[in-house]
């Protein structure tokens, strides 16, 4: 599932093509992955811009706003002419531009959405603060791991008060910072709290340089394939020796999620 290394990416990239252009026509395939939530029509309008919260891409056009969740397998795929070779066999729903260019969304799994609305922060209202926000800092995050009693792996899946991550950089950062997974967020100390806020920062930060990560169906704008996955230390490398002292690197289910750590350098806060 794309995280908020790949999303920035694919906004990076869209950033480059999309504004100025202007919406001819959409073509929906497969009905339930456009979601017209607004009474504005979002054809005959032109892109502004585009931004990103946490996992969602935000293309702004001029009276309303298209939100785009990837979810397991959606592609964001951007065609200059209908002659552009682009390997798309799973088109859900497609933005005809007025130059002839297009946007394509394809979607091998159909769990993709494309959101249609007036207000994005309303679409967006339990969505917490995006964990690249300039805004965000060390001391928030401190104050909110002790405002729940909830293990640290569920808390920072959980989107509603780091916004981005998903179960990759969870279990990355958690390493990084010597905290195991299964710890009580508010018992994590002061200390604690604030380098997992900063290796958090430079894990998403290394990740996005890299162009995100490639597990299985994740393409950039240009359906080229990132390389942050070269640089695991614990996501699917059970069974390895742990890079800091050897342990045999651990997969448990936490969270409902295949969680990986080393028993050995992640300390356990209870
Ligand atoms: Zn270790």
């Amino acid at each position: 599932m794309p995280e908020l290394p790949e999303v920035e990416t694919v906004v990076r990239e869209l950033k480059a093509y999309l504004p100025g252009k202007k919406i001819k026509r959409i073509s929906v395939y497969w009905h339930k992955t456009f979601v017209n939530e607004c009474t504005q029509k979002a054809e005959g309008q032109t892109v502004h811009s585009l931004s990103r919260r946490g996992k969602y891409i935000i293309i702004n056009l001029d009276r309303s706003a298209l939100i785009v969740h990837l979810r397991m397998t959606g592609q964001l795929l951007f065609q200059q002419t209908a002659e552009t070779t682009i390997n798309a066999f799973h088109v859900r729903t497609a933005l005809h531009f007025d130059d002839g260019s297009r946007l394509l969304f394809n979607d091998a799994r159909k769990f993709g959405r494309i959101y249609h609305v007036v207000s994005v922060n309303k679409r967006l209202q339990k969505v917490g603060i995006d964990a690249m926000d300039a805004q965000f800092s060390a001391t928030d995050f401190y104050r909110m791991l002790q405002s729940r009693k909830m293990n640290s792996k569920a808390f920072l899946l959980s989107q509603q008060f780091v916004a981005g991550m998903g179960n990759i950089y969870v279990d990355e950062s958690l390493f990084r910072a010597g905290i195991h997974p299964a710890s009580v967020s508010s018992k994590i100390s002061r200390t604690d709290a604030e380098k997992l806020f900063k290796v958090i920062r430079r894990v998403l930060t290394f990740a996005i340089q890299n162009m995100g990560s490639t597990i299985s169906d994740y393409r950039d704008a240009n359906g080229k394939v990132g390389n942050a996955q070269k640089f695991f230390y614990v996501y699917q490398q059970q069974g390895k020796p742990c890079v800091k002292c050897g342990t045999i690197i651990k997969k448990i289910k936490l969270a409902g999620r295949g969680t990986h750590f080393c028993p050995e350098c992640q300390r356990l806060f209870i």
